[in-house]
């Protein structure tokens, strides 16, 4: 049995393909560069921030955090050949609304004990203040032996109140 999620999702994707014109893209993205923002459902990233199907990564994680997507950024850079970095971080986003500790006592509450014992090591990284947390984590890509000098870094915010975005660093 399909779920109204799931029959949703075949039936806009029919009409997606039947109109689809673009299989020919090459795995790299054309224009090197990558996109790190929030799961957030208010960001559309291709619309908002202007990628054109094939020409960039767009990773998304809670937070648009850059530790949590250390490994895809590594990946993007050396095997997929992106050479700068955007890193948008929003306004009302959800992982300035509670501090790790809250995160582990909701699993501990909502699923028990072996739940969060196996899971007390992970870090939520949320994040107090949204222009730090900019800052922090373009310092963390900036000092990551992994991430080399030559990659061109940017931090923005975006407005999920009015759809625009503003350059922090
Ligand atoms: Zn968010």
């Amino acid at each position: 049995m399909a779920s109204p999620i799931q029959e949703h999702l075949e039936k806009t994707n029919k009409e997606y393909a039947s109109n689809f014109t673009q299989g020919h893209l090459a795995l790299p993205p054309a224009k090197k560069y990558l996109i790190l923002t929030c799961m957030d459902a208010r960001i559309d990233p291709a619309s908002a921030f202007g990628i054109t199907l094939g020409d960039a990564h767009v990773i998304r994680n809670a937070g648009a955090s850059a530790r949590d997507a250390l490994r895809s950024l590594i990946i993007s850079q050396q095997l997929l050949g992106t050479r700068e970095i955007i890193l948008i971080k929003h306004t009302g986003c959800g992982m300035s609304t509670f501090k790790d500790e809250d995160a582990h006592a909701v699993v501990k509450k909502n699923v028990g004990d072996e739940a969060a014992k196996s899971i007390e090591d992970l870090k939520f990284l949320a994040f107090p203040d949204l222009e730090q947390g900019v800052r922090d984590d373009l310092e963390f890509l900036k000092r990551h032996a992994a991430i080399p000098e030559e990659i061109t870094l940017s931090g923005w915010v975006y407005e999920v109140e009015s759809g625009k975005v503003r350059r922090v660093e």
